[in-house]
């Protein structure tokens, strides 16, 4: 067979290369085309990754069924995900899956056809073309695809009622153009400070080529103006910009400050973006129309034709690594992205990662400091609250001096946030009468109350079950008891502390849909005055009215298995204190805590990031932890305890003779059963010379799970759970 006669494609699927098909007479191939190939039964869109190649012996050859019309995946996106694939032990297939998540994109314009019910009742109604009928009647056209997903049939029922006239075809609306970005459209004059590090960040963009710059610059000291310059130089050079934020934080107010900068609205990739939005904004993506994207991590992994730039904010953000499915760290791979691709990139953060820290202390990464804030705005004023010295009466979790301190806030008509880390009303609910406390079933974990919905909820799996009346251990009534606060019961706390107080609860609870966007746009203009939240609120909020955050719980993160729980710590309490203050007025943060002598506590209150810094880089360096040395955690899982756990400790034996890689463990996980799932867990540990994915890969080579078990790896982990 001549060479262009066969091409590898990429399958988006746990395979481990690329599968070898045929060319038909008359079609022609190129890399990076997207591909319809048969696979069994099924057909499938993959990615050609390869032009020739041998097919294996004897191999009956299937052909190609089709090309799509769209522009094909830029080299450097499939080197990326190789990349990305070889980094953290997955295979290719897997990771191109992320990549093919709009597949309607690929069909081009002659397939927007979608559908609604035209009012006809088929001769024949069963169950499931009632379903489809009903979700069709309400005015909305789906295509067939979508549709027979709503409805939970298969696409044949919603072709059969099509046939039928009983949905009828509506063509869409061609997809929106992209209108151009203007760099120049409405710049504010920067503070001298300002421009220097504008100045140095727009060269990095314009020296056309890889480097990371680390835009490090207190809370409200202006960092999102002046990475907006840098930006404005990548879009004066023609070529698009990606702005990576944590999910939580793609906010209708930030959105705002990008369109008023450039003169248009940017495109948005993240979870909550509708089908035929994403399918606008993939294409757009792919032709190079779509200049800057704002996007959770996702959109990384964007065809991206030309891109210029690459902007992390909130660098240090324990949300940019994706824990489910291929597991990934979105700054690290914007960085890996960048040196590929010959790109620059900005990570900007108040408080940045040690890692981001370390690379710009070597000379690895630029550094670009912003010291103030800017304009009238100064840091507020850190105190810690010694709660050992404060009298509390059971049930209450705000002490007499920070009570008094918001009470004058509200009075002087300003606002004041208070923060505590836990979604519900309570973290615990236990019988009086027998000790019994409520667990999930499926878990190794307590069931959070949220009162407000009646309802006791697993954070873990999702478990709900309507708060019993009698405990279901003695029956006892009455005897059921909510132990701990959470952000709820803070709320009625603070309500009968302040009963004209107009309270706002913000926890990730809320983020579906617009009700957290409403949420922070009524904060912004004040129409709520006491804001009670969780780690939602750390995130680059920008309340101009706030003038106090009280912190209730400091030593909450510190008290976990985590070895970054002190940087955790740290950020998330130098971010809430940094909500402070950013209008004209200054603002104060107050910290309750019972370790007032603790080295954080007192590098927080003298706001002293050096000694804080330098305290944990200690603690890091000895422990070997990151970015001193590096790690991989390995997750053994199964529905038989003694199985998962006889596999785990063959797992370990097996382990290839290494002096310079230590390994922990088999150990039972800190949360030992999730869905169902008994958990334990192995720790790699090793210096930063060391090739920890070769070991890996020589380890785990071999190695098959049967039956319920599972082997995750976990490549530089953030969760120790
Ligand atoms: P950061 O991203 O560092 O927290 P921002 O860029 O959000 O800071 O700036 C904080 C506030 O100060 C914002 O309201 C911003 O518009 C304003 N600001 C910062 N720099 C300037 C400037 N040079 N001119 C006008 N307003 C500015
Ligand atoms: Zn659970």
């Amino acid at each position: 067979m001549p060479s262009d006669s066969t091409v590898q494609v990429l399958l988006p699927l746990a395979l481990e290369g690329a599968y070898t098909y045929a060319v038909p007479q008359g079609m022609a191939l190129a890399e990076g085309d997207y591909v319809r190939v048969p696979l069994g039964p099924r057909q499938m869109i993959g990615v050609v990754w390869q032009v020739g190649g041998a097919a294996p012996e004897g191999a009956k050859l299937r052909a190609v069924a089709e090309r799509y019309d769209a522009p094909p995946m830029p080299a450097l996106h499939r080197q990326f995900i190789d990349w990305v694939a070889r980094y953290y032990l997955e295979n290719p297939g897997q990771v191109l899956r992320m990549c093919l998540r709009v597949p309607e994109a690929l069909a081009g314009e002659r397939q927007q056809i979608a559908w609604r019910a035209s009012g006809r009742e088929p001769d024949k109604l069963t169950a499931q073309r009632a379903r489809v009928l009903e979700i069709a009647s309400d005015g909305l056209a789906r295509r067939s695809g979508d549709l027979a997903a709503e409805a939970g049939v298969s696409a044949a029922v919603v072709k059969g009622l099509a046939d039928l006239g009983a949905l009828e075809p509506v063509a869409l609306p061609a997809l929106a153009p992209f209108s151009e970005p203007q760099p120049g459209h409405n710049p504010v004059e920067l503070s001298s400070r300002q421009q220097e590090a504008a100045r140095t960040l727009r060269a990095a963009v314009t020296a056309r080529g890889f480097s990371v710059s680390l835009l490090d610059g207190v809370t409200g000291s202006g960092k999102t103006e002046v990475y907006f310059e840098a930006m404005a130089a990548a879009l004066a050079q023609g070529r698009q910009v990606l702005l990576l934020l944590p999910e939580i934080a793609l906010t209708g107010q930030f959105l705002r400050r990008v369109e008023e900068r450039f003169g248009v609205a940017p495109a948005e990739w993240h979870s909550a973006v509708r089908p035929r939005e994403r399918e606008r904004v993939w294409r757009g993506v792919a032709t190079g129309d779509a200049r800057i994207v704002v996007g959770a991590r996702s959109a990384l992994f964007l065809p991206w034709a030309r891109l210029g730039l690459i902007v992390v904010d909130e660098e240090h953000e324990p949300a940019f690594k994706q824990e489910e499915g291929v597991t990934y760290h979105a700054r690290d791979m914007a960085v890996l992205y960048g040196s590929l691709g010959g790109l620059p990139v900005v990570l900007s953060s108040a408080t940045p990662s040690l890692e981001s820290l370390w690379n710009a202390g070597r000379g690895r990464y630029g550094h670009v400091k912003l010291e103030a804030r800017y304009g009238k705005a100064v840091l507020p004023d850190v105190s810690l609250l010694d709660m050992r010295r404060q009298k509390m009466a059971g049930g209450e979790w705000l002490a007499p001096d920070l009570v008094q301190a918001v009470g004058d806030v509200l009075a002087a008509g300003d606002q004041a946030l208070l923060f505590l880390n836990r979604r519900g009303y309570a973290p615990l609910t236990l019988c009086r009468t027998c000790g019994h406390r409520l667990a999930c079933p499926n878990c190794a974990s307590w069931l959070v109350e949220h009162r407000f919905r009646g309802r006791l909820v697993c954070h873990h799996c999702g478990h709900e079950e309507p708060v019993p009346r009698t405990c279901p251990e003695c029956g006892a009534e009455d005897s059921l008891v909510a132990c701990g606060p959470g952000v709820e019961r803070l709320a009625e706390e603070a309500a009968s502390r302040y009963p004209e107080a107009r309270i706002a609860i913000l926890s990730s609870d809320l983020s579906r849909g617009t009700l957290l966007a409403d949420m922070l746009r009524d904060i912004a203009r004040g129409e709520y005055n006491l804001i009670i939240g969780t780690q939602l609120v750390a995130k680059g909020h920008h309340f101009p009215g706030l003038t106090l955050a009280g912190v209730v719980d400091a030593d909450l993160a510190l008290e976990t298995t985590d070895p970054r729980a002190g940087e955790r710590t740290w950020q998330m309490l130098a971010q809430v204190s940094g909500r402070a203050g950013r209008g004209g007025k200054p603002g104060r943060a107050i910290v309750q805590t019972y370790m007032p002598d603790h080295p954080l506590m007192r590098a927080l209150a003298a706001q002293d990031r050096d000694s804080f810094l330098s305290n944990e880089s200690e603690i890091r360096q000895r422990a070997m932890l990151p970015p001193f040395g590096r790690m991989a955690g390995i997750i053994i899982s199964g529905e038989d305890r003694e199985q998962a756990a006889r596999f785990a400790q063959s797992l370990a034996r097996a382990r290839p003779e290494a002096s310079d890689v230590q390994v922990l463990g088999p150990a039972p996980a800190p949360l030992a059963m999730v869905r169902g799932r008994h958990r334990f867990r192995l720790l790699v540990m090793c210096a930063r010379e060391v090739d920890i994915q070769a070991y890996l890969r020589q380890w785990l080579a071999g190695v098959k799970t049967r039956g319920s078990l599972r082997l995750n790896v976990d490549v530089d982990p953030y969760s120790f759970l």
